[in-house]
């Protein structure tokens, strides 16, 4: 059993892995820094992406007043949908080619930054966006060439879209979320400023706290890029390009983090220390997942997030919601009751660091052990009780797996084959965990 370290290639699989790295400034006040960074990329006339709640925030004065103080121009584009679609990405592409922008910036979640690396790609190398998002939605045709410049600007500790390749918005004739995934839809920098997390909700919190979990967790359990098939040509590896020596570097060190600040931050908002912590926890993740790839909880999540519940989470905007984060949750512990005979030792280790006493078990326990130290965080943070905590019933469970067929990406990323059946089971596993 390989296990992801540097072992042997099977036959047929990659022998190598690429270190996709993000340049990052990280710390309080960091977003004051945005003007000079825009300019030393050469941008005089830039598309600023945001939404109009965090237009609102106090620091934002700070980021606008930093743009005029280093001369750069820039055009605010705040129709950002909560939950990005074809049309709002189109939308956001059109204002992009209209502007004749020489580089963009993102100030808010992902959402936010998702619609700028959108806007990016549809303004530079125009097609319809079909063309380049991910099959079996669309054609999966590889970005051309670099993208202009893009510096994002995270303000919730969770998505890592500021450092990652991906763009996700969901497909509105199929119900379906997708995702547009190259390299040169990373951002060229992000600013994480963690001053912006002292601000959220604690609903907001512990959902986005999740969502890093689980980017660690799946990441970390993801197949081995050992056991992915050589890529053709064998440069064009994909972003999810499977568990490797570099990922495992941040989710090791992002699951230690939440397993000391993750309680903290969502029960006390004025936990300065906590919360910061919890916004590199959500940038290592972030490096992560953007380098190896999340794998079955998300692609479950697309669905449980799709519609069909009945939950107003406290935190976010009035209406029926399922936050990204808190869809992953609800799944991760059935997933990993169910991959944790495909590598044990990293199960088990993943409990540890995650704060779950393991003494005295043996691997063979490590997909049960960690599956039940998530639910003891899920319970501490006030995350519902699966899938029937946020209004799903059994009799959902068919249209529930039907949902998730769409996220091809995420499921041959698993460590295992994951057929419709097996999705069946785990759907019934996660309608209640205690
Ligand atoms: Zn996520």
């Amino acid at each position: 059993m390989t296990c992801g370290h540097l072992a042997a290639a099977e036959a047929g699989c990659d022998s190598g892995f690429t270190v996709d790295a993000s340049r990052v400034t990280f710390g309080r006040g960091v977003l004051a820094e945005l003007g000079e960074r825009a300019r030393a990329r050469g941008i005089q006339r830039a598309a600023l992406f945001t939404d109009p709640r965090i237009a609102a925030q106090p620091w934002f004065a700070e980021v606008t007043r930093s743009l005029a103080a280093a001369g750069v121009d820039a055009a605010i584009f705040d129709a950002v949908a909560v939950e990005p679609t074809d049309a709002s990405f189109e939308e956001a592409g059109r204002f992009a080619v209209a502007g004749r922008f020489d580089g963009y910036l993102s100030v808010g979640g992902g959402s936010v930054m998702d619609t700028c690396k959108a806007a990016n790609l549809l303004a530079t190398h125009p097609a319809a966006l079909r063309s380049y998002v991910n099959a079996p939605v669309g054609d999966a045709r590889p970005v051309p060439g670099p993208l202009a410049p893009h510096i994002a600007c995270p303000t919730t500790s969770g998505t890592g879209s500021e450092v990652t390749g991906f763009a996700i918005c969901t497909w509105t004739a199929l119900h379906a979320k997708t995702a547009v995934a190259s390299p040169m839809l990373r951002p060229t920098e992000a600013l994480v400023d963690a001053r912006v997390a002292l601000t959220q909700p604690a609903g907001v919190v512990a959902a986005s706290g999740m969502d890093v979990l689980c980017h660690a967790v799946e990441s970390f359990t993801a197949r081995p890029f050992t056991r992915r098939p050589v890529a053709s040509p064998v440069s064009a590896r994909p972003l999810s390009q499977g568990a490797n020596p570099y990922s495992d570097v941040g989710c090791r060190e992002a699951m230690r983090l939440l397993a000391m600040y993750l309680v903290r931050a969502v029960n006390d908002g004025s936990d300065e220390e906590a919360r910061e912590q919890m916004m590199w926890a959500a940038t290592l993740a972030g490096i992560a997942f953007g380098n190896a790839g999340v794998h079955v909880p998300h692609a479950m999540a697309y669905a449980i997030g799709g519609g069909g519940h009945t939950h107003r989470p406290a935190g976010y905007p009035d209406g029926l919601l399922v936050p990204h984060g808190m869809a992953v949750a609800l799944a991760a512990p059935a997933v990993f009751r169910h991959t944790g005979p495909t590598a044990p030792a990293r199960h088990l280790e993943a409990a540890s660091l995650l704060g779950g006493d393991t003494r005295g078990a043996t691997d063979a326990d490590g997909g049960t052990l960690l599956a039940a130290q998530v639910v003891t965080l899920m319970r501490a943070i006030g995350i519902p009780n699966g899938t029937s905590g946020v209004g799903y019933g059994e009799a959902d469970i068919p249209a529930l797996v039907n949902g998730v067929t769409p996220q091809q990406r995420l499921l041959v990323n698993a460590p295992s084959t994951i057929t419709p059946e097996i999705l069946g089971h785990l759907f019934a596993d996660a309608r209640s965990y205690w």
